[in-house]
């Protein structure tokens, strides 16, 4: 879709939902309803000295990849989009567009794993400094600012804590020193959060979660201004992150149903959180729906619905957790979120295993936390498998003992 296409549809004043199904283009006779998959890795130019408009698949131009990038740029709201081999491309890309040896970045100290290991490790070795800021403390992004700052970087919700963080702090911050506030919102999706909305200038995610939505591609879409996004385009030809055309075609898929599948999520996750909250074998449930949720007010006044994910604390510490995971027939313990299918982990064996027990406990994951991706499986059946698991949690655990 092109920017004065995606244009169109925002004057239309559609949709979201509306404007996934039917972005605009061609509706010429005999043109296909579903744009095809144009599995091609180079493109016809004009002449010897005329490359044409799309050239080489690795340059983020290949039909499909525009496609999505700019059906995921309308949904965010914002000018342009990028669509890249990961999410991790996409944060990386767009951190290295913004820096050069000597500058420096003021990043939340809540980030998904591989991103603090980008931060902590791969800038330092390229020259670039960063300083971790607790978004919960007044003043703290002002007063991490340097004179080679060059970005503001902020992720919200948080794994798996759920942290719901204003980004107008960070970017009036941001603003009144001429630099972007970059934000990865992978955890909500465009249906219930638009960063840009509340004075994000780049937006990344990881699409492999909820856009995708179906556990079968990797891929990330960074967005924002056109001329931002094009100076990421740039590292994309040089880094070489591309998405394949065929991830980008059932990626675009995904986006169609992204609307209808968040509705669910958004349903299925309450309702469990509530159910799980009033039983006994659990300490604590985590989701910002919830009153007792630090950021229930700001997730209320920010996101459109309180999202798919979901904690739970369960008395009996590490030993509970993993009976508990070990029981559940619907529900499988694998990494990621996002999809369609309930997918549970355990922070102190994946994302947080490097961290001591009494760490973990200060970071509001104690042992006992399992992380829930809710999927939009039938209520009834999420409920009857977790709420079995639990009761068989003492079985085991008496077992073991
Ligand atoms: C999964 C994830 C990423 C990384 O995305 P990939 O597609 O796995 O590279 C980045 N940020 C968040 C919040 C994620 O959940």
């Amino acid at each position: 879709m092109t920017e004065r296409e995606n244009e169109r549809a925002r004057e239309n004043g559609r949709r979201l939902s509306t404007r996934a199904i039917h972005p605009g283009g061609p509706r010429g006779l005999g043109e296909p309803v579903v744009e095809p998959v144009v599995q091609s890795a180079t493109f016809y130019g004009g002449g010897p000295d005329d490359p044409g408009p799309l050239r080489y698949s690795r340059y983020g131009t290949n039909p499909n990849q525009l496609a999505v990038a700019g059906r995921v740029a309308d949904m965010e709201g914002m000018e342009a989009g990028l669509a890249l081999g990961s999410g991790i491309a996409a944060i990386s890309l767009a951190i290295l567009s913004l820096v050069e040896a000597g500058d420096h970045v003021v990043s939340s100290l809540y980030l998904y794993g591989t991103t603090r290991l980008f931060m902590e490790e791969e800038l330092p070795r390229r020259g670039v400094e960063v300083s971790f800021v607790d978004p919960e403390r007044d003043g703290s992004w002002a007063a991490a600012l340097r004179p080679r700052t060059r970005l503001l970087y902020l992720e919200t919700p948080t794994n798996p804590t759920l942290r719901i963080f204003d980004p107008r702090g960070p970017a009036a911050v941001a603003h009144a020193a001429d630099l972007p506030l970059v934000m990865d919102t992978t955890l909500a999706s465009p249906v219930n959060f638009r960063a840009g909305e509340h004075g994000a200038d780049l937006v990344v995610h990881s699409a492999t979660k909820y856009l995708g939505g179906h556990s079968d591609l990797i891929a990330g879409v960074a967005t924002g201004p056109a001329e931002r996004i094009e100076r990421i385009a740039e590292l994309l030809r040089i880094y070489g992150p591309a998405l394949d055309p065929h991830a980008a075609w059932l990626l675009a898929r995904g986006l169609r149903t992204l609307d209808v599948r968040m509705e669910r999520h958004n349903r299925n996750a309450a309702a469990l959180a509530r159910r799980l909250e009033a039983h006994p074998r659990v300490e604590r449930v985590v989701y910002p729906g919830m009153p007792d949720h630090p950021d229930h007010a700001a997730a209320g006044r920010l996101l459109d619905g309180f999202g798919g994910m979901l904690g739970v604390v369960l008395r009996g510490g590490g030993a509970a957790a993993d009976a508990f995971c070990r029981s559940l027939e619907i529900a499988a313990v694998a990494p990621s979120l996002g999809g369609v299918e309930t997918l549970v982990s355990l922070p102190r064996l994946t994302s947080h295993r490097s961290l001591a027990p009494a760490e973990r406990e200060a970071a509001g994951i104690p042992d006992g936390f399992v992380r829930i991706s809710v999927g939009i499986e039938g209520f009834e059946d999420l409920e009857a498998d977790f709420v079995g698991a639990l009761e068989r949690v003492e079985g085991a655990l008496a077992d073991a003992g």
